[in-house]
């Protein structure tokens, strides 16, 4: 297992906060203070403008900047570095292209394909997008252990289908999807496809070579990186043909009265001044994780989704979601007359933060019958000591609500 006493001691806010038991990382990963020095470190020392200032501090901070793109690069596994677009999130990068691919390709006679487990920020676009254009929303269902009911794709999936947009790892259950599947049956029918990693990229090892989709997106603050940054890797002979998402400074070639004309890739689709100093705190969340390496990440992970999973079986009334055969480090469940914000809530005066809601997944939410549940997530800081002491504090919830 990983050492988590001394990979604690990186993150302040466990100094900062006695005792303080965060399973809440699916929804945002702490921070270490790596990751928080390189932001300082940028305004203190080479603050300036990417791409247009012919000063040192200048060219600096564009050098920064871009080598961020080059660790991606790296971390990844992506076949060019113009293929890396900086957003503000995955669900800039997939509005992105719902947008601007989305406009230009969709008619009244295709269909999108995504699944019903999918984040909101992975439906709500393509149902923009769907109904502006005229186009069909189709949907892979679930079964209720929160796996993709895969013998349905030959039936959903046809010629009039364009693109096939899907979670790599679900925010709910964990589940790992079996994304190869789905991106062979793209390509076989000429449909794109897109990944939504925002849950992968932090636990799992990623190639986007061997993945081999048209694109794929993610976050910065799950990866222990800030907020306000996240990444689209698309293919570069799509990205060329697509239009801008948006316009403004940087992004064009040359501006006259009447007409634009658009800057290379991956530019074209960075309008404005970026989001600098999130990036360069990007470079240093990658340059972090890459140091503990994410196959003991995942290792770690699955060693306390075991024991979790077998503890959380002692709570009576309990009902957990999913069956954890190939999933990360995340677990939805609920207990009887309880209410999952009631049990957060509870959990909260131990110190022990997870999260309640609806996981900004409703579908998923409907499926199962019910509003809301109580989730845990687990990341590099977690110990089984914790877990052992999420059980008592649930059981002492229980306890106060028989
Ligand atoms: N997709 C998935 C699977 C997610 O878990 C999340 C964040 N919870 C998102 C998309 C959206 O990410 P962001 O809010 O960082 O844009």
């Amino acid at each position: 297992m990983l050492n988590t006493k001394k990979i604690k001691k990186d993150f302040p806010i466990f100094s900062n906060n006695n005792c303080l038991i965060y399973f809440d990382s699916a929804s945002t990963a702490q921070k270490p203070q790596k990751v928080i020095d390189s932001i300082s470190s940028f305004y203190s020392t080479s603050n300036a403008n990417v791409h247009r200032a012919l000063y040192s501090i200048g060219e600096a901070a564009t050098d920064s900047y871009e080598n961020v793109r080059e660790k991606i690069k790296n971390f990844l596994d992506v076949p060019d570095s113009h293929e890396i677009i900086f957003t503000k999130g995955t669900t800039e990068s997939i509005n992105l292209v719902s947008n601007a691919w989305g406009r230009k390709n969709l008619n009244s006679k295709h269909s999108v394909v995504v699944t019903e487990m999918e984040h909101h920020a992975n439906l709500v676009p393509w149902q923009i997008i769907t109904e502006e254009t005229g186009s069909k929303l189709n949907y892979i269902p679930i079964d209720e252990n929160g796996n993709l009911k895969i013998d349905t794709l030959e039936n959903i999936i046809d010629q009039d289908t364009k693109m096939i947009a899907m979670v790599h790892q679900s925010n709910v259950f964990g589940t790992i999807n079996p994304i190869s599947k789905f991106i062979q049956k793209a390509k076989e029918i000429g449909a794109i496809s897109l990944i939504d990693g925002a849950q992968s990229v932090p636990h799992l090892k990623v190639s986007i070579k061997q993945i081999d989709c048209d694109f794929f997106v993610f976050s910065g603050h799950k990866i222990v990186g800030p907020t306000g940054v996240g990444v689209l890797i698309g293919r570069k002979d799509i990205l060329e043909k697509m239009d801008p998402f948006m316009g403004g400074g940087v992004m064009i070639d040359e501006v006259n009265m009447k007409k634009s004309s658009w800057n290379q890739i991956p530019l074209k689709f960075e309008a404005g001044t970026p989001n600098i100093a999130q990036v360069i705190g990007l470079g240093s969340a990658i340059d972090y994780i890459s140091s503990i390496g994410l196959e003991d990440i995942y290792n770690h992970e699955q060693q306390l989704l075991r024991h979790c999973l077998g503890r959380l079986k002692e709570i009576n009334n309990i009902q957990i979601y999913g069956d954890y055969k190939n999933s990360g480090g995340i677990i939805t469940f609920n207990i009887n007359g309880i209410h999952p914000h009631d049990l957060a809530k509870f959990l909260d005066t131990d110190n022990i933060c997870i999260r309640a809601g609806h996981h900004c997944a409703q579908p998923i939410m409907n499926k199962l019958g019910v509003s809301s549940t109580a989730r845990v997530s687990f990341y590099i800081y977690n110990d089984i000591e914790e877990i052992d002491l999420l059980i008592e504090s649930i059981k002492k919830t229980v306890k106060i609500f028989a």
